[in-house]
């Protein structure tokens, strides 16, 4: 028997268990005893050891944090990271959820895609492998992740406690042919606290809903006397709208919203409202707050008036994202999400950021940096998948480098190999999320053969 055979051999078992699994809500939870991430996530890690278990795939857990099975009895051991836990149904879907109903060659549900499809199909693809007999040189283990969607606490664990760590290995959950770079993500918020003396002075300003989001729309209200009102209102902008209030003047800025990782396809309706406010007169902190903003941040995407426009060949050029702003008479706050190219490092760009803000007068509140990941492209890593995709699919198979963050920044030496091939339809985190049935199983053709490639 082929490897081929033994995993199509297997088709109508993966979709059952696929649906079981899909059946299972299983969304962060609160947190109970041996239920780190909720009760249902805990039940679907239970059912997918119990089908790796009838399997007769040798079997672990730590912690309820992460689980996996395995095969082989090598020293050295070969990663697949899939992760059970998936995003909250949300709203507008014309099939259950939670049903893993299986209409015209698509299973539908949450998870589908991303990620107990994939998951589910490793858990095959390894039987199919011990089914051939196959000889290999490494153990292969199918990690099981808890925690993917909402921090990846679960592989932070699993490090901390002495999870044993790949030699070579990857994630199914990000696309193909396969992803070899992912740039550096960093969250700043910074403060300035400021008073206001003069007669105009800011009482508000809110924008954005969050770090990774362009923000389409941004408002400030100005308390300032009646003429000063008129005058502020007279001054036209391309899509800024003044409205006079009872106190003053109430400025709204619309933008277009955009992907946090590809902030230069939307427009920053926080920078366009900073711009716009830089001509109103505010006295003191406030001005000088306004003015630093517009002149260094404003609608700006690549942080060159800031002094970090780093650029390399592989991942092309940092982006940044101011997320969201927040202000009242006596400070101001924000949010930027910028995303450093993958062969260039955190000192290369936050520390000069920071230095920019601590001179206009901001403190640095709060950081959360997610390191870049870059393994070579002729590495045997990189090599060997884009071999087994290419063979597989008979399509060009050249590596991505993205900016947004996949699970394989949980684990050292793993990379985003599929499942999403090149045009499909995404419906992750949306309503009606599926899988076909036939890019399912291609998935674990994949899958088989490039476990079999890295572990032979
Ligand atoms: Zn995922």
């Amino acid at each position: 028997m082929t490897l081929k055979e033994a995993v199509s051999a297997r088709q109508e078992e993966l979709l059952r268990s696929l649906q079981e699994s899909i059946r299972i809500p299983s969304a962060e939870g609160p947190a109970e005893e041996g239920a780190p991430y909720g009760r249902e996530v805990r039940r679907c890690l239970d059912h997918a050891l119990a089908t790796a278990e009838a399997l007769g795939l040798t079997c672990g857990r730590m912690d309820q944090q992460v689980g996996w099975c395995e095969y082989g009895d090598g020293e050295e051991m070969v990663a697949v990271v899939g992760h059970l836990d998936v995003v909250p149904a949300g709203e507008g879907w014309t099939f259950d959820p939670f049903g893993g109903e299986i209409r015209d060659g698509k299973v539908f549900g949450r998870g589908a895609m991303d990620d107990k499809g994939p998951t589910v199909a490793a858990m095959y693809a390894l039987a199919a492998l011990r089914d051939t007999g196959l000889p290999l040189r490494r153990r292969i283990r199918l990690l099981l992740g808890t925690n993917e969607e909402t921090g990846s606490q679960d592989m932070k664990y699993y490090r901390a406690h002495g999870g044993e760590l790949p030699v070579l290995g990857f994630t199914p959950d990000g696309e193909y042919p396969v992803i070899n770079g992912e740039k550096g993500i960093i969250n700043a918020t910074f403060r300035k606290t400021y008073c206001q003396t003069g007669p105009v002075r800011l009482t508000r300003l809110t924008g954005g809903s969050a770090p990774n989001v362009t923000p389409a729309s941004a408002a400030a209200e100005i308390a300032c006397p009646p003429e000063t009102a008129a005058e502020i209102a007279a001054r036209s902008a391309e899509k800024v709208r003044c409205t006079a209030t009872d106190t003053g003047v109430l400025v709204e800025a619309l933008g277009v919203s955009a992907h946090g990782s590809t902030p230069e396809l939307g427009e920053n309706a926080i920078g366009r409202l900073m711009a716009f406010l830089k001509g109103v007169p505010l006295s003191g902190g406030a001005a000088e707050a306004v003015a630093f903003l517009a002149d260094r941040l404003g609608m700006e995407t690549d942080g060159a008036s800031l002094g970090i426009a780093l650029e390399d060949d592989v991942s092309g050029k940092l982006t940044l994202n101011w997320g969201t702003a927040e202000a009242d008479e006596g400070a101001l706050s924000l949010c930027i999400n910028y995303r450093y190219p993958v062969t260039k490092r955190f000192e290369d760009c936050a520390p000069q950021l920071e230095a920019a803000f601590r001179e206009a007068g901001f403190t640095l509140e709060k950081q959360v940096h997610k390191p870049s990941l870059y393994v070579p492209e002729d590495s045997e890593l990189v090599q060997t998948l884009l071999a087994v995709y290419a063979r597989e699919t008979g399509l060009p198979a050249r590596p991505l480098s993205i900016g947004g963050g996949t699970y394989a920044k949980a684990l050292p030496n793993v990379v985003a190999f599929g499942p999403i091939f090149p045009g499909d339809e995404v419906r992750e985190h949306k309503p009606d999320e599926f899988i076909e049935v036939e890019k399912l199983m291609k998935n674990a053709q994949i899958i088989a053969e490039a476990m079999y490639q890295l572990a032979k």
